[in-house]
């Protein structure tokens, strides 16, 4: 049995839905051996928004971000498995698609430092608090 089972919470963005790209990259997730323990196809509206990225909101990238993550669905949800939080990062790659490593979601599958496919909580308080944030009934 594991010791460090953990939780995280991923999105997989509006522009992986509208290219159809859900499906891969869920599949890589469950290639992994992670655990999807919820999802859900919802469209964040501005509150959301401006919760999930709080440290972000008074950046210059963020309004532009805000009209992107609201533009259309998203898939949300809670992957769990042995130090799940650091190995989803390791998947998901760099922020920059045009930067991140060769095998990573956003290496293999994004050419954008803005639409890169995929969010995924960064250390374990992100992930207590955007998981509250998303799946409050978990
Ligand atoms: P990550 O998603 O890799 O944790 P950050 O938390 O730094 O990255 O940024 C949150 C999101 O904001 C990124 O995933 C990306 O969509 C967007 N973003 C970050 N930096 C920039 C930037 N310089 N220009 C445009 N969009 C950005
Ligand atoms: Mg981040």
């Amino acid at each position: 049995m594991s010791t460090a089972t953990e939780r995280t919470l991923v999105l997989v963005k509006p522009d992986a839905l509208r290219r159809g790209l859900l499906g891969e990259i869920l599949g890589r997730f469950e290639r992994k051996g992670l655990t999807i323990d919820a999802l859900v196809v919802r469209t964040m509206d501005a509150q959301l928004a401006d919760q999930h990225y709080a440290e972000h909101v008074d950046k210059a990238f963020y309004p532009p971000l805000k009209e992107f993550m609201t533009s259309g669905p998203l898939a949300a949800l809670v992957l769990s498995g042995d130090e799940v939080i650091a190995v989803v990062r390791a998947l998901v790659g760099a922020t920059d698609g045009r930067k991140a490593a060769a095998g990573t979601i956003r290496g293999d599958l994004s050419l954008s430092n803005r639409e890169n496919l995929v969010h995924a909580s960064d250390s374990p308080d992100s992930a207590k608090r955007e998981l509250a944030l998303w799946f409050p009934e978990l």
